[in-house]
């Protein structure tokens, strides 16, 4: 098919996840993609593009991997699919378990696996009460989120996130999820006497009453709300504020997981362990849909004592197939080093974030954990952001696709940035200037 040809059956067919239905009815798509190539992917015309977000946070190993596609292929060959219901398993999902354990920290050693990263969070809400019946305190239901923390589309993963649109989408939101304002560390470890203090973890147990909490969700850097880091010594300040209310701590890993903060998991970046780890995207590095939830042994132990069936399980739970990608994926990580890579690289990004906040007065706010990173966009004149009317963020990315490079606007001033590990020096270098340029463009229109 021509180009032309798929963008109208794209208009007509095609449903997009996360996008303007009536602009991708009216317009179509901006881009076919065809192939990819490491850091790049291609247009149907065979063009070009820096993939300077891995997609979405995924394609962590980079495109067209092709140890990968053998790995599908040859469990494809020998069986495709096999269930994990009822007394069936399969040898591409046992020694992902077994890998995975061996590979979180402190005692997460069991794995339920799913396809993605909602029904992850979905599934660790699910066993936190689930845990909790088991313990004989069934009120513990509620779930704690953060504003802007971003955990997934379906309905429970839905509530849990904190991003406005998001949450409310639809009416969807369902009831007994909270959100405090994150980064608050010294509301966390006990400051009743800070303004914020209302807005923390610590009041809406306090408020809630701590026998009626499951657990606290939360991204170890957030992702989509803004790739926002948490300060030093919050993550830590958390875990022991669960600790001392007897509420299970969850740490969405989803982004963060096998590599991309520059430890092979974003909790490791302040030896905090917690009770469990929602992981997909980078398991796989986007080339199969697998997604799981590691739990304790202290989890672990309560729910080997259930004798009933658990009645909670998909169809693709252990798919033999995506497991497989997973175990090659994660074999070429640690054997290319790719995590130690991501930390070298580290350095390059935030040099080159620091270059372009020195060079444009417009640039704020830069941040960087291994290759995850952003900067803002801000007015100079007022020293606030922008007219929302002006799209800044989203004006940059624009001029970034014209030059070839795909980043991510984040509302209406943050640009985020987040490219495959494999990426280079040289690369990194190509990527800010392109950046550059397109501040420059962006700051002329103004
Ligand atoms: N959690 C985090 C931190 C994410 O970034 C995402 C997706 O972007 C999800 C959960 C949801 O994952 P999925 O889209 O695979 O359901």
């Amino acid at each position: 098919s021509t180009t032309d040809e798929l963008v109208e059956l794209d208009k007509r067919h095609f449903i997009h996840p996360t996008s303007s239905p009536k602009a991708a009815a009216e317009e179509g798509p901006g881009i076919i993609f065809s192939e990819g190539n490491g850091i790049y992917v291609n247009n149907m015309e065979g063009e070009a593009y820096i993939d300077g977000m891995s997609m979405l946070w995924n394609v962590n190993v980079g495109h067209g991997q092709k140890e990968l596609a053998d790995a599908a292929s040859e469990q494809m060959m020998k069986m495709a699919y096999s269930s994990a219901f009822k007394g069936f398993s399969n040898e591409p999902a046992i020694k992902l378990a077994e890998k995975l354990a061996s590979m979180a920290p402190g005692d997460l050693n069991s794995v339920f696996f799913t396809s993605g990263g909602s029904e992850s969070n979905d599934t660790a809400f699910k066993l936190s009460r689930f845990y909790w019946e088991l313990k004989g305190q069934p009120n513990k239901k509620k779930i704690i989120g953060t504003k802007a923390g971003y955990h997934g589309v379906t309905q429970a993963s839905q509530s849990a996130t904190g991003i406005p649109a998001t949450h409310t989408f639809a009416g969807s939101n369902i009831k007994g999820f909270f959100h405090a304002t994150p980064h608050l560390t010294n509301c966390e470890l006990g400051d009743t006497t800070d303004p914020d203090y209302e807005h923390s973890i610590r009041a809406l147990i306090e408020q809630e009453g701590a026998d009626t909490i499951s657990a606290v969700v939360m991204e170890p850097v957030q992702g989509a709300g803004g790739v926002n880091m948490p300060p030093e010594g919050y993550i830590e300040a958390v875990r022991k504020l669960c600790d001392e209310f007897n509420i299970l701590f969850i740490a969405d890993e989803v982004i963060c997981g096998f590599g991309r903060t520059g430890k092979m998991f974003g909790v490791e970046n302040w030896n905090v362990i917690p009770d469990m780890m929602c992981m997909a995207k980078g398991i796989t590095s986007g080339y199969s849909q697998l997604g799981g939830v590691m739990i304790s042994d202290k989890i672990r132990e309560y729910i080997i004592g259930y004798e009933n069936v658990m009645s909670h399980g998909f169809t693709y739970s252990g798919h033999p197939t995506a497991c497989a990608v997973a175990l090659k994926n994660i074999e070429i990580i640690e054997r290319e080093n790719l995590v130690s890579h991501v930390k070298d690289m580290e350095d390059e990004l935030r040099k080159g974030l620091a270059y372009l906040e020195e060079k444009h007065d417009t640039v704020r706010n830069c941040r960087t954990l291994g290759l995850l990173a952003a900067f803002e966009l801000y007015n100079p004149d007022t020293g606030e952001t922008f007219d929302s009317s002006l799209q800044a963020a989203a004006s940059v990315v624009n001029a970034c696709f014209d030059r070839k490079l795909i980043l991510r606007n984040i509302g209406d001033y943050k640009v985020a940035i987040a490219p495959p590990f494999v990426i280079t020096q040289e690369e990194i270098k190509k990527m800010i200037n392109i950046i550059d340029e397109s501040i420059t463009a962006f700051e002329n229109t103004l």
